[in-house]
């Protein structure tokens, strides 16, 4: 039965690299990538969704993000739109592709991409975090400190100035507790951590 892995680009750019794919290989793990591009095509929903909102359309890449506002401030001026994160885009594609072939392995980024990841209950798909994965595979890792994220804030710019960044935590708070001013923007970019995925749980932390 083959084991299919996919290494979430912040994953790659933090850890990646011909010692990690020799690694993964001798451990018997096949490296799979995506055809499509699914950033252009979420990039796309969001457009539509933006020109079909009648006030703000939330982000809801980060499922963090999403969930903490929810709960901590609830506003009723958001929209929240039906559009999955690329990384459960890449996940779909791949299942398509390699159904009946053996087991997928999506690396996440956080535990928060994990558990909406598992929540799909793909077929013979599991989601864990990169570092759950090398930890469970014993890979010896070497991690490169980045200073931005793979996919930094910014993913709506070419939208225009519609849009508000929020990309961590204290820049939410500071933006829904009324302490930054708010705008007449179309859709708030949300990211839970501090500039972006690679300061994620599931690739922070790791003893190298
Ligand atoms: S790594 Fe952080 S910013 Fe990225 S999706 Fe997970 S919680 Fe959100």
């Amino acid at each position: 039965m083959k084991q299919f892995v996919w290494l979430n680009p912040v994953s790659m750019a933090m850890y990646g690299g011909p010692q990690l794919l020799e690694q993964l290989i001798k451990k018997g793990f096949e490296p799979v990538e995506c055809q499509v591009d699914h950033i252009a095509a979420v990039r796309e929903k969001y457009r539509q969704a933006v020109r079909g909102a009648n006030g703000c359309v939330a982000d809801v890449r980060c499922p963090l993000a999403v969930a903490y506002i929810k709960e901590r401030y609830a506003p009723d001026f958001l929209e929240y739109p039906a559009i999955e994160p690329i990384l459960l885009h890449c996940a779909r594609e791949l299942q398509r592709e390699f159904s009946g072939q053996g087991t997928l392995i999506i690396t996440t980024p956080c535990q928060s991409l994990k558990e909406l990841g598992a929540g799909l209950k793909l077929p013979e798909t599991e989601f864990c975090t990169f570092l759950e994965l090398a930890a469970k595979a014993g890979i010896s890792l070497r991690k490169k400190d980045l200073e931005e994220s793979p996919i930094p804030p910014g993913f709506f710019q070419e939208f225009g100035d519609v849009i508000q960044v929020l990309d961590s935590r204290d820049k939410i708070d500071r933006y829904f507790s009324g302490e930054s001013a708010r705008g007449r923007e179309r859709l708030l970019e949300l990211l839970y951590c501090a500039g972006g995925c690679h300061r994620g749980d599931g690739v922070q932390g790791a003893k190298t």
